[in-house]
């Protein structure tokens, strides 16, 4: 029986798993997984469908990417002495560090709440797992963490900056200390950079123990699948050795370096969304017995009241607009619900779906 060997073979942590799930949008106004809504520009598009017929599908990508690092490096301001490693999203550089670092009793310490991923790959690689609570505002707690570095001397420090799913900023200097105490790696996720207005990537040349992660998902490209790392040349060189030689498929490597060349477009699409989020989130501060908390990102969290969550966010549904329900997740995460910051109609539906459903 399939079963019987499943049980006796396959790792009981994966066992113990859920596959990760992506609620199903079909006809709804979809703001629950932090894309941008805005369409391309037609010059624009029809650039890109004209560059597309030049891709090469017959043959293997270029597994450096060449084209598409240069770019990067031109667009991104990234040095020549920076080491830069791409990946097919962000998830997948998450991968590769872990894979690297997974040393037996190896640690990986988050805090909590944190990108989801992080804990998911520590158990996917073998790792140990530790998360620390933040506070209640959800600004860190820097003597428990330091604790905690102290204690299990961490291979990998991820912290995401700003964070998901609370949305903030941490306190650059406790960012600082962490760095300082880490006896390993530490991982900026800088994935909301963006709309954050804040950057880790100043910090390069003056720690060496320190990566800087970035995607190009929530700038708009959620579909081809890009992120890339930067910081010192030989951590790169490690991770590059456990990468699959041709992680980036060569539509991926041309739109993206397309996409790239048209930068001031992604530009103006992330501001207007700045400018929507700081609408929609003064006009939700105003709706009493919900409590908003402040966001860097392109998403803004908010409390109910107790157990008022899940009712809430199925009323939402039912007026047609998907958010993303994380009252499941529990800890402090109970009784909370997260809003992708969507075109400014969108938002004014979400709006009404919300206080509807109060
Ligand atoms: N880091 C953080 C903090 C995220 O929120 C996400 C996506 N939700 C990712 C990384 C992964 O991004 P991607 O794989 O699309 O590059």
């Amino acid at each position: 029986m399939s079963t019987d060997r499943i049980a006796k073979y396959v790792r009981p942590e994966i066992q113990a798993l859920h596959a990760y799930q992506v609620g199903k949008a079909d006809n709804l106004i979809k703001l629950d997984n932090m894309e941008n809504p805005y369409d391309w520009d037609e010059s624009v598009k029809q650039g890109w469908l004209a560059s597309m017929q030049a891709a090469p599908l017959n043959r293997y990508p270029d597994p450096e990417a060449t084209g598409l690092q240069a770019k990067l490096r031109e667009v991104m301001n990234i040095p020549a002495d920076v080491g830069l490693l791409l990946g097919n999203g962000s998830d997948e550089l998450i991968q590769l560090i872990c894979m690297a670092l997974s040393k037996p009793g190896a640690t990986l310490l988050s805090v909590t709440p944190a990108f989801v991923m992080y804990k998911m790959t520590a158990i996917f690689t073998g790792m140990q797992y530790s998360g620390v609570d933040l506070k209640d505002d959800f600004s860190l707690n820097l003597d428990v963490i330091l604790a905690e570095i102290n204690n299990t001397q961490p291979a990998v420090i991820f912290v995401a900056y700003p964070n998901n799913p609370t949305g903030n900023l941490f306190d650059e200097e406790d960012v600082c200390k962490i760095i300082e105490a880490s006896p390993g790696l530490v991982v900026i996720d800088e994935a909301y950079y963006a709309f954050a207005d804040a950057s880790f990537d100043k910090y390069l040349s003056r720690y060496d123990n320190m990566i800087v992660m970035r995607t190009v998902s929530k700038m708009g490209l959620a579909g081809l699948r890009l992120g890339y790392m930067m910081g010192n040349p030989d951590w790169i060189n490690e991770f590059n050795k456990v990468r699959m030689p041709f992680n980036i498929n060569c539509l991926t490597q041309l739109s993206v370096e397309f996409a790239l060349e048209n930068v001031e477009m992604f530009n103006r699409q992330t501001q207007q969304l700045c400018k929507n989020r700081e609408l929609l989130f003064s006009e939700m501060k105003k709706i009493p017995r919900i409590k908003c908390y402040p966001t860097k990102t392109n998403f803004i969290l908010f409390r109910t009241d107790p157990g008022q969550a899940t009712r809430i966010f199925d009323g939402i549904k039912k007026s047609g607009v998907l958010i993303k329900n994380l009252t499941i997740n529990g800890g402090a995460l109970t009784d909370c619900l997260r809003v992708t910051i969507g075109k400014e109609d969108q938002n004014a539906a979400f709006l009404k779906a919300l206080q509807e459903s109060l």
